[in-house]
């Protein structure tokens, strides 16, 4: 493997339909000015405009410009590679201005390709040759999700994969409260069903590193929310400000529940039940007239109504496939306590409501949004 390579050799792109993601390696074994340079470049890229003044330049507040944000919390040090890892995204349509910035920092020297996923990885190959001279080099997509996935599974990180337990009181209990980790360098997952929620949902089986199939997928994914989310409340142009009001959403006077049509809970035979707090018809109520002006709430029933559709989705197929673990990823889950917490609520009653089967278990992995441009990096070294 070749840790210490040229700068290109040490970033790894995923430009999606939404968002351009980004891992970046900085190798402490072999520092170059270029990569020490780069490596400067994105940490401030994360900084606020007091912290770092420079990137007024460059349009670095949230608010409908450049960046999304360095991912702080994701960045890790790899004892067995001496490095760091970094991880950054910003939105695809912005990456003209990323090119300009490479350009303008002189961070594109020693680059002279690099491996890239996505659909930007064609679209984007001429602003990146013309540019900056370097070849963008197209790598399959769910093949590199699984390859960045059972890689950074293999490295000794404990706090990777979880499950979240049950949700007892939505207002006082944290993400991190409810969150159980899985040592998975131990336990490996194969196989599983991947179900990545990007702009739209892929949904494979996975069998091992090089053994994956695509086997259904949904256009009614994150692309989905943030669309109607823009529509709805156009206020909110930030998605971590969207997912966060969610939480704090009471989308009951939206949705129509089972208590608004039985009353109660509907018993179905064999003793099995419909609880009454079960949404029976997402925005039904908006239909009797009901409140659109609360942002929350609106939120909260456009999140969990994508959210608990993909989980079905997902159900079923791992019935179909037999297979009992189900790992959910892409930046629709991003900070996303509600939508995480929907999948795994769900997922567990309908387990529990379906008369054949083993339990299924949803299971969340902390990179869900890196694993394409991760695997991508790793063409480059393996
Ligand atoms: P893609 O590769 O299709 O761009 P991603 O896995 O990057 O897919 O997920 C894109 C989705 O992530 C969006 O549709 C949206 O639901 C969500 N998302 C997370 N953060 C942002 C953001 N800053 N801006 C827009 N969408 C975001």
């Amino acid at each position: 493997a070749d840790w210490g390579g040229h700068s290109g050799s040490r970033l790894g792109l995923d430009i999606g339909g939404t968002l351009a993601k980004l891992v970046f390696f900085e190798s402490e074994v072999c520092p170059s000015w270029c990569t020490g340079r780069f490596a400067e470049v994105i940490k401030g890229l994360g900084k606020s405009k007091s912290e770092n003044p420079a990137s007024a330049d460059y349009g670095f507040s949230r608010q409908g410009s450049f960046w999304g944000e360095q991912e702080n919390e994701l960045c890790f040090y790899d004892e067995e590679l001496q490095g760091y890892f970094h991880f950054l995204c910003f939105r695809s349509e912005q990456m003209e201005r990323f090119v300009s910035l490479i350009a303008a920092q002189e961070l594109h020297h020693d680059i002279d390709e690099i491996f890239t996923t996505g659909g930007g990885a064609y679209k984007y190959a001429a602003l990146f040759s013309e540019h900056l001279g370097i070849t963008l080099k197209p790598v399959d997509e769910l093949g590199v999700v699984v390859k960045g996935i059972s890689w950074l599974l293999k490295r000794p990180i404990s706090d990777e994969v979880c499950w979240l337990g049950e949700e007892e009181n939505r207002t006082n209990k944290t993400f991190e409260s409810e969150c159980h980790f899985i040592d998975s360098s131990t336990n490996h997952l194969f196989p599983f069903i991947l179900v990545n929620i990007g702009s739209g949902v892929s949904i494979v089986r996975v069998d091992g590193t090089d053994k994956f199939e695509r086997v259904s997928g949904s256009a009614l994914g994150g692309g989905t929310f943030w669309g109607l989310c823009n529509l709805l409340c156009p206020d909110c142009k930030d998605f971590s400000e969207a997912s966060c009001k969610a939480v704090d959403g009471d989308s009951s006077s939206l949705n129509l529940t089972v208590e608004d049509i039985y009353g109660g809970d509907y018993e179905l035979e064999g003793g099995r039940k419909l609880p009454g707090s079960l949404v029976a018809s997402f925005f039904a109520k908006a239909g009797r007239g009901g409140n659109l002006h609360d942002d929350a709430a609106l939120l909260h029933a456009l999140i969990t109504m994508v959210s608990q559709n993909i989980c079905q989705i997902a159900f079923l197929n791992s019935r179909i496939q037999g297979v009992t673990k189900i790992v959910f990823t892409g930046n629709f889950l991003r900070q996303n306590q509600v939508a995480r917490q929907v999948i795994a609520t769900n997922m567990r009653r309908v387990t529990a409501t379906s008369q054949q089967g083993k339990q299924l278990q949803a299971l969340f992995l902390q990179h869900e949004g890196y694993f394409g441009a991760l695997g991508s990096f790793l063409h480059n070294v393996e």
